[in-house]
């Protein structure tokens, strides 16, 4: 398999530690808002990347962490606890904020049809990891402590920028626009590896440490949570691409120090999701999530179509004439598999001619547009129908898109019909017939079909 490593900033042939088994981290949400649709880009494809594995043959253990502490509104540790400031913006308390937005999370991923990770940990959970790290790191010089807080000493690492394709003086934190500068700092790159004095008085979570009371900075939770887990040697380390620097940058200062050699292989970064105005970020407010696009009647899978068809090292422009198109290619896709026939032969020879040809292109750097051509080429072709059923059914195994999923009778996914009752349910309830009103939407809830009332009128989705 080849993809592209942010470290080398070359595709290249993946060769894991350990024949055949893949360690994977990738980095989780901050549980302090909803997941945004740009956020689930980055899931998406992490997802398509374990499902590849598996299905060239690796065994992969991944492990995500949830951050629900220490992240500050700026990743180079100034500004608001993330969690404090969803906590406010709510009137709760940060662990309600983290256990309803966790909650969120999980709903969103499996709508998505993402693959919930091996081993989920929450950043709160491990705080003894990153102390002993932390210990270390002071012990063999590469941290201090300078204002009630301990930093980590860029200045210790002839390589700290080797993740990143930016010129050094770009990169150093304190020259960015809007970010101040930390006058504890030795150099402007470090970063807080543990904070006691906190600009907040009501910081809510703290913990003992040999340091003080007080709590982590961001970029430690993903080593202590990384190493607790998959041990020394890290094959696979992903994320969207804003998080090569600091954060990634980071990672790999604090981990290789604390464990005098190379740590991770495989650097794979998402590239983002814009807006028309730009990166969609939660900063800016005005964000989409799954479920507005649920509500406005939208297939999330249809949203999931959307990304594969786009390489996920490329940046995709999110509109709604694009989900519309995705959405009609979509649907006909469905339809045009749903009706295969499952009975007769199989081809061995074009299963395995086929076959071969999907593994090359996932295998290519993840190229899913490419395998999602194939389906069409599968589909027009004359081999016969249980060769090309047997076919889509094992690459949805990696796509999942639900392309064989027939869960609905032919009614209940006829648009045009679901309608029309919308119309008669409109209609008589402007003529105040509400027992009819009500019994058109409970019939189509028979049918598998919900109905919800929005602003911008009735929206249906389908009961799973
Ligand atoms: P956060 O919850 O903010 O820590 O972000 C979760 C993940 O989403 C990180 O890996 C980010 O790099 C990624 N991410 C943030 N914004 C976008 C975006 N607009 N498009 C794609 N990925 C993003
Ligand atoms: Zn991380």
């Amino acid at each position: 398999m080849k993809i592209y490593n942010t470290l080398t900033k070359k595709v290249e042939e993946f060769i894991p530690n350990e024949p055949g088994r893949v360690k994977m981290y990738t980095c989780g949400p901050t549980v302090y808002h909803f997941a945004h649709i740009g956020n689930l880009r980055c899931y998406i494809f992490e997802d398509v990347l374990e499902k590849t594995l598996n299905y060239l043959g690796y065994s992969v253990k991944r492990v995500m962490n949830i951050t629900d502490v220490g992240h500050l509104t700026s990743d180079a540790d100034s500004g608001e606890d993330k969690m404090l400031k969803g906590a406010r913006r709510e009137n709760k308390s940060v662990l309600q904020i983290a256990d309803f937005y966790t909650e969120a999370f999980k709903k969103d991923i499996k709508e998505l049809n993402i693959k919930w990770p091996e081993v989920v940990a929450k950043a709160t959970d491990n705080i003894e990891e990153y102390i002993i790290i932390i210990n270390e790191l002071l012990n063999k010089e590469y941290a201090y402590q300078s204002g009630g807080n301990i930093y980590f000493d860029t200045s210790k690492l002839v390589d700290y920028y080797k993740l990143t394709n930016h010129k050094i003086d770009e990169m150093v934190v304190g020259s960015r626009a809007g970010v101040e500068e930390d006058i504890n700092k030795k150099n402007q790159a470090d970063f807080v590896l543990w904070f006691t004095k906190s600009k907040f008085e009501d910081q809510e979570l703290k913990w003992d440490s040999p340091w003080g009371l007080g709590y982590p900075g961001w970029h430690i939770e993903c080593s202590g949570i990384c190493m607790k887990y998959l041990g020394e040697n890290l094959d696979i380390h992903c994320g969207g691409i804003d998080n090569i620097f600091p954060h990634h940058t980071n990672e790999i200062a604090q981990s290789e120090a604390f464990l005098g050699h190379k740590w991770c292989n495989f650097w794979v970064h998402g590239e983002h999701l814009n807006d028309e105005t730009g990166k969609m970020s939660k900063s800016k407010g005005d964000f989409l999530t799954i479920s507005l696009l649920k509500e406005k009647g939208y297939d999330p899978l249809a949203y999931r179509f959307m990304c594969l068809n786009t390489s996920y090292r490329k940046v995709l422009v999110f509109s709604y004439e694009a989900l519309d198109n995705a959405v009609k290619a979509y649907e006909k896709l469905k339809n045009k598999v749903r009706i295969l026939n499952i009975e007769g032969d199989i081809d061995e020879e074009k299963y395995l001619e086929y076959d071969n040809k999907f593994k090359e292109s996932i295998a290519d750097d993840l190229n899913t547009a490419n395998a999602i051509t194939l389906i069409y080429e599968v589909l027009k072709s004359n081999i016969s129908s249980a060769t090309k059923y047997k076919l889509i059914k094992n690459w949805d195994e990696v796509l999942s898109l639900d392309l064989l999923k027939k869960d609905f009778d032919d009614k209940s996914l006829d648009k045009d019909y679901i309608e029309q009752k919308i119309k008669e349910r409109d209609e008589a309830k402007k003529l105040k017939n509400y027992e009819l009103a009500d019994q058109i939407r409970y019939n189509l809830e028979e049918e598998g079909i919900i109905l919800k009332d929005t602003k911008n009128g009735t929206m249906y989705e389908k009961i799973i």
